[in-house]
């Protein structure tokens, strides 16, 4: 009887300290994620907060008779730049609160992979021309066409993503857009002449809110989550994503699709 009283209290203590332990995982969790909100609205107010003083500051000089009509269609441009940049940063909150909610459903379909690249490719190059870039497909393409079944849209998203990334760290040269396949699975890449990283950061980049901190990365702007969206889409469709960057040669991402 003594035995089992003993063994019934052990029994009891190794349940309460299991409890506990628990409980100070919740709570280390709990603090974790407490921590990332803070940071996150320290950096979103920021964020958000550049593009709307702009909108209300030049939309304000527009009502101001004393700009001629071709000044005013400047204020018009800048105004409509800073609402497409306020829009993607707010489809980027969006987007990486759905993730952490485990919320972004995968919508699968049959498509053209070699569509998807040339339509990104043309809707892209202005931007990259503007800089002085050309933003082409990789020669070695595939010739016939690639169809494959996944979604199309989210696909498009991180290859739009790496593009953005791809322009605004590349002063000259060029960007291309790949795609590859084998038996098992599609590979797509996007290789720069930018700037480049370093190898002891290329897994960073791919955390939420992290950007290369320089007086040179500096006034890139951006929010830091492009990648961590991206990876987790690339995740979601059952991918990776990763880069290499040798020294002084720019950037490529890759990421692959199983098939
Ligand atoms: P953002 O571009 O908004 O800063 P991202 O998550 O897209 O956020 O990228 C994180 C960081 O990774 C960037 O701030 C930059 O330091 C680095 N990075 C991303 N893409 C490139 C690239 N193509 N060339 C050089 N650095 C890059």
């Amino acid at each position: 009887l003594m035995l089992e009283f003993i063994s019934h209290q052990i029994s009891i203590s190794i349940e309460r300290k299991k409890a506990e332990q628990e409980l100070n995982a919740a709570l280390t969790k709990a603090q974790e994620s407490d921590r990332l909100k803070s940071s996150f609205l320290a950096n979103m107010s920021h964020e958000i907060r550049t593009p709307l003083n702009s909108i209300i500051g030049f939309s304000e000089l527009m009502t101001d008779p004393a700009f001629d009509s071709g000044q005013q269609v400047d204020f018009a441009k800048m105004i409509n730049a800073s609402g497409t940049n306020l829009l993607a940063i707010i489809n980027d909150i969006v987007d990486i609160s759905k993730i952490e909610a485990g919320q972004i459903q995968v919508k699968k379909a049959s498509f053209s992979a070699t569509h998807l690249i040339a339509d990104i490719q043309k809707e892209y190059s202005f931007n990259a021309s503007m800089k002085g870039i050309e933003l082409r497909p990789d020669p070695s393409n595939p010739k016939h066409e690639i169809i494959f079944d996944c979604d199309e849209n989210r696909i498009r998203q991180v290859l739009v993503n790496l593009i953005g990334n791809a322009i605004k760290f590349t002063k000259s040269g060029f960007i291309e857009i790949g795609i590859r396949t084998t038996d098992n699975f599609i590979q797509f890449h996007v290789k720069d002449t930018g700037i480049g990283i370093p190898e002891e950061n290329h897994k960073l980049i791919f955390e939420r809110f992290r950007q290369l901190e320089s007086a040179e990365t500096k006034k890139y702007g951006g929010n830091g989550l492009g990648l961590a969206i991206s990876k987790s889409l690339v995740e979601l469709l059952g991918g990776t994503i990763w880069i290499e960057s040798p020294p002084e040669q720019g950037s490529v991402f890759y990421f692959n699709i199983p098939l």
